[in-house]
């Protein structure tokens, strides 16, 4: 079996810090001799080289900081060699300090504290003591050797720290309600309900934004007033967000006179007032840029790490291009550099490899190389690189091409992985990172749990209330997950009003006291319609590793979950009553085939997008005892490989109608022993039942009509026995 790069990288990584203090002995002792030799050049030389290959490689391993004084040695160092100026006496007592602290730096008890930690959250984080089992946690080690035992006793509530707000509201019933709605949230509210004492508090807790209202008894404008004192005394002003009964253009104009960043007029929808707060107060989380350079030449690739990660960018270098998809994977950078000249496959080869697959499409590739021939250049970008940048480039050239093509591809990727209603990872990516983390939890030896959750009743919300105040409950659903869950979390939007979480590393019990304590928080919110507050709940289903052993297998329980709450009543949170894993079904096993053919069919493939279809069909599935598996489209079909191959794949109409007739041949020669059935919406009969004219077996209707799937069985069983 190959190797996990990452598990390679770990080692890599360990075996490099186990040498450091080697390394840095040798720089001490070359240090020594310099110094005794009255700076003579050629011992300069041999510093100078020894620092450099520190500084390049150091930060590529993660020890950045020892990385910084390295290069901070070789630059003193170049300014003598390359432009022989012997350097004066306190640049020399400066270098010499450097060295010291580099000794110093390696020779702690734990060397390692000045790592930093590594880019990749699922990274392993390794330390050179301990073995390479830990796993990073973002809120992380300031201290190095955190075991593994240690993490998981971080208890599950330790998220975000709360940010402290102040709310300014004389009527107190209100500021009492609004208080807890934003508590859910994760903001900590001090209430006064009087301008008097807000000087006073606002320096004395110095707070991450001000909720204010306007109308007092002293004046209409005196909340307005109040703030504009306020602001005038300081030098940077404090956010304010305005909510008041009045909603006239005066009000509003001297609310934005007074350095106000938003206005709400009452009823303010939590939801909104929310989202302006995390806005206000930089809660979205800023995370660094990955660069991965992909050269052959160690020394360069070094280089640029230490230069990007100077500048706050995490970079990894590989030099054999053969390992860029597996980095791609595991580092999943903002961006890659190619080198244009490599043994084994040129960059523009490497280049091509890459564009040929879809979920690299938006990832940017700058070819850094010495090549000046503007044909040779065209030719590249030509292949779908994006930009040319010729060595040798100056550091801060490096970063300045660098970074402005990493944070639009970013922004550009949210688009692709993220809902937009919400801002959550959408359902392929969810998936993708779902797979991941089960992985990751085998790998890790830990337990996973998943919960499936689904909006009660939200039908009738967009009946009484209509669909824009039902995505506003979405919205708010979506901040609540994202306040309260931990970053290592994941979290998506499945489809429609589902929403899907995953917790590394928490156990079931735990999981059901978390999405509990999410339930009854959601419960207590209050929503706004045009007739006034109304409140919503949900229900959810919980599974997990080790329970279940494939991903498929916690996802059908934690559905199961799901549909056991819906039916003992909603709002509620229903854990599985994990039957480790056993399928709901008794495989055929080999007998001949002309028996096992007229076998009821039980296995499924579900080759669609549309998540509100995938849920239907696979709740559908699994109360007929069907195991499935889902797939996006057909070209990925036709790669699946499965030990047990499907027997019924179900295909989205939109995948095989009209100028697509032919993936249904192709479909039908990949998988000989299936029945291919078309999944239309109920409006889109006539439609599907032209599939069936061009090869398709059946046709299903969704939402599915009670018992229709079994009918559809049926009606295969009767067709195989009359062949
Ligand atoms: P249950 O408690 O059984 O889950 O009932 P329900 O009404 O929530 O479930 P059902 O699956 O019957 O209805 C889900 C509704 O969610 C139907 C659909 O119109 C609505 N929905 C799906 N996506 C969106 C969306 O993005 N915005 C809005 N406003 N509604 C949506
Ligand atoms: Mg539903
Ligand atoms: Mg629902």
């Amino acid at each position: 079996m190959k190797p996990d790069p990452k598990e390679q990288f770990a080692a890599l990584r360990q075996r490099y810090a186990a040498q450091l203090a080697e390394r840095v002995a040798a720089i001490l002792s070359a240090w020594q001799h310099l110094e005794q030799s009255q700076w003579d050049k050629s011992v300069g030389l041999e510093v100078r080289q020894l620092v450099h290959k520190l500084a390049g490689s150091a930060a590529m391993f993660g020890f950045a900081d020892l990385g910084a004084v390295a290069h901070e040695i070789d630059l003193g160092l170049q300014t003598w060699l390359e432009h022989d100026h012997l350097p004066d006496i306190v640049t020399r007592q400066h270098l010499a300090h450097h060295v010291t602290l580099l000794q110093r730096m390696v020779h702690k008890d734990q060397p390692l504290t000045t790592e930093t930690p590594p880019a990749d959250p699922s990274q392993l984080s390794v330390t050179a003591s301990s073995a390479p089992t830990a796993p990073a946690a973002k809120h992380a080690p300031t201290v190095a050797s955190v075991t593994p035992e240690l993490e998981q006793s971080i208890p599950r509530e330790t998220n975000k720290l709360p940010r402290t707000i102040i709310l300014v509201e004389d009527d107190r019933e209100y500021a009492n309600t609004l208080t807890e709605q934003l508590r859910l949230f994760n903001y900590d509210t001090h209430l006064i309900t009087d301008l008097e004492g807000l000087p006073t508090l606002v320096r004395a807790i110095n707070p991450a934004a001000i909720i204010m209202d306007i109308v007092f008894p002293s004046g209409d404008l005196a909340g307005v007033e109040a703030i504009a004192t306020l602001q005038r005394e300081r030098t940077a002003p404090v956010p304010v967000i305005y909510i008041s009964q009045r909603d006239d253009f005066a009000a509003r104009l001297a609310a934005v006179r007074s350095g106000g960043h938003a206005y709400f007029a009452k009823p303010v929808d939590a939801g909104q007032l929310i989202n302006a707060l995390d806005r206000l107060t930089g809660s979205e989380e800023t995370i660094p840029l990955r660069v991965l350079i992909v050269d052959d030449d160690p020394d360069f690739g070094n280089r640029c790490v230490h230069d990007l990660e100077i500048a706050g960018i995490h970079a990894r270098a590989i030099t054999d291009p053969r390992e860029t998809l597996d980095y791609l994977q595991i580092f999943r950078p903002d961006l890659l550099i190619l080198d244009m000249y490599m043994p084994i496959c040129s960059g523009k080869e490497l280049a091509s490899i890459i564009r040929q697959q879809d979920r690299y499409v938006g990832m940017p590739i700058v070819f850094l190389s010495a090549e000046t021939n503007r044909t040779q250049q065209q030719a590249a970008l030509s292949l779908g690189a994006d930009d040319f940048l010729a060595k040798p480039i100056s550091p801060p050239d490096l970063v300045a091409a660098i970074s402005a093509r990493a944070v639009r591809a970013r922004y550009l990727q949210r688009f692709l992985l993220r809902d937009s209603l919400t801002g959550l990872l959408n359902h392929q990516a969810v998936e993708e990172e779902l797979a991941r983390e089960f992985a990751r939890a085998e790998r890790l030896q830990q337990p996973l749990s998943i919960a499936i959750i689904d909006i009660d009743h939200f039908k009738r919300v967009n009946d009484s209330y209509g669909h824009l105040i039902g995505d506003q409950v979405l919205r708010s659903f979506a901040r609540l997950l994202q306040q309260r869950l931990r970053q290592s979390d994941l979290i998506g939007r499945h489809g429609g009003e589902e929403f899907l979480v995953a917790l590394p590393n928490t156990s079931l019990i735990e999981a059901r006291t978390l999405i509990d304590s999410l339930r009854s928080s959601f419960a207590a919110l209050q929503h706004y319609g045009p007739n006034g507050m109304f409140r919503v709940t949900f229900s959810a289903g919980i599974a997990g590793y080790p329970q279940h052993r494939s991903q498929i297998g916690v996802m059908q329980a934690a559905d199961a979950a799901l549909y056991q709450a819906k039916r003992n009543g909603r709002n509620r949170v229903t854990v599985d009553a994990h039957r480790d894993d056993l399928p709901t079904f008794v495989l055929s096993t080999t007998k001949d085939t002309a028996t096992t053919k007229t076998e009821t069919i039980r296995r499924a493939l579900i080759i669609s997008t549309n998540g509100i279809q995938r849920r239907l069909l696979r709740q559908a599935l699994s109360e007929q005892g069907f195991m499935y598996d889902m797939i996006n489209d057909v070209e990925h079909a036709l790669k699946y490989e499965s030990p047990i191959p499907p027997n019924l794949i179900l295909v989205d109409m939109t995948q095989i109608e009209g100028t697509h007739t032919a993936k249904l041949v192709q479909l039908r020669e990949y998988f000989t022993n299936a029945h291919i059935v078309t999944i239309a919406p109920a409006t889109a009969e006539p439609r599907a039942a032209t599939t069936v004219a061009f090869g398709a077996d059946d046709y299903l209707l969704v939402p599915l009509a009670a018992g229709a799937l079994q009918a559809l069985l049926d009606r295969l069983a009767a067709s195989e026995r009359s062949n």
